[in-house]
């Protein structure tokens, strides 16, 4: 299996206080755990990030990551440089201190030679739960300070969009800077403000409440949304466009538990006791039949050789969203029984 261009995700933390509606982990807010680093865990770190294999580090969490700063800025200085990492944030800090977290950011990502892109949440679910918002402050910021390590986009879960149009637009006129939006694909627009872009992302929000607003789009329109954007059919992986391969699509748990990301049926090591590097990890996911066959084999295809049962229907129609389909049909005997032997 050729893999290259690899995503590790860290979820450095469970806390947060925001309580979207919609939280898919709002169960694990209760224990809140944090990441800490050991010292197995700094040197399997070290391993991943320099890999010239990676394309992306991205920092999140099961909680809102401003939540574990200290540990994230901890994460950036393992870096041996040439590194894009990715921070993706409610953005929910009064601004001074949001000021402070982008500075610190900045310096130790230029002092290593990386660059960090921030990725704030601007769709109807997070924005009204967030008191300090920090788009029209954090492109302020980047006029104001024009910090060399640092970039900004956007990511909605309204994948009408027409939310997040109207907000960026009237939150950046507060701030005195004048936006326009243009669509650029099926899940992405470009927010351009003079000469400068920031992208917006689109992804599908996960267990839609009955009465969400129409626009959103059903699984099979969002993978076939992400196909149109990638150029390929959807597999499990880090998705590159053609003639690109795809790569490895790895997640790290707050407490150092390693999976491929959507398949948290079968652990892969963990980052406080296990020896972890990226050949290895390859090999558990060569080992494994449904990882094998989820990352080589078209998901449309492997949906269609599921019975179409009106358990499966309910199933797709809940999730909405591929990468948490695994998750349920495990706890429906038999429904993974098809694929692991595809
Ligand atoms: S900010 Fe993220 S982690 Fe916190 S409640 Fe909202 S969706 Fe959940």
């Amino acid at each position: 299996m050729e893999l290259q261009g690899h995503l590790l995700y860290i979820d450095i933390t469970q806390i947060c206080g925001i309580g979207c509606a919609f939280c898919m982990y709002a169960d694990k807010h209760k224990a809140g755990m944090s990441m800490e680093l050991s010292t197995l865990a700094r040197e399997n770190l070290v391993a991943l990030i320099n890999a010239p294999s990676v394309k992306r580090i991205s920092i999140s969490g099961e909680g809102e990551p401003l939540n574990n700063a200290k540990v994230f800025h901890e994460i950036l200085g393992l870096s041996n440089g040439g590194k894009s990492f990715e921070f993706i944030t409610s953005g929910f800090f009064p601004h001074a201190k949001m000021a402070e977290f982008y500075d610190e950011t900045d310096r130790i990502v230029t002092a290593n030679g990386d660059t960090c892109n921030i990725r704030l949440s601007a769709d109807s679910h997070h924005i009204e739960k967030v008191k300090w918002r920090a788009h029209g402050f954090s492109l302020d910021y980047l006029q104001r300070c024009q910090p060399s390590g640092l970039s900004f986009s956007f990511r909605s879960i309204d994948t009408d969009r027409h939310f997040t149009r109207e907000y960026l637009t009237k939150e950046l006129q507060h701030w005195g800077i004048e936006a326009n939006i243009s669509e650029l694909g099926p899940l992405e627009d470009v927010l351009v403000v003079g000469e400068q872009h920031f992208g917006i992302d689109y992804k599908n929000l996960v267990h839609p409440a009955v009465g969400t607003a129409e626009g959103y789009l059903d699984m099979h329109g969002y993978i076939a949304a992400i196909e149109a954007k990638v150029n390929k059919h959807f597999t499990f992986g880090s998705l590159n466009r053609p003639p690109l391969a795809n790569g490895m699509d790895v997640t790290i748990k707050p407490n150092g538990d390693v999976y491929l990301y959507g398949i948290e049926t079968h652990r892969l090591g963990n980052l406080h006791f296990d020896r972890l590097d990226w050949q290895r990890l390859q090999a558990h996911l060569v080992r494994n039949p449904l990882a094998r066959a989820l990352y080589t084999q078209p998901l449309t295809e492997l949906l269609s050789r599921l019975e179409n049962t009106d358990l499966l229907h309910s199933i797709i129609t809940r999730v909405n969203n591929p990468y948490w389909l695994v998750k349920e049909l495990a706890g429906h005997d038999g429904l993974l029984q098809a694929w692991e032997a595809a």
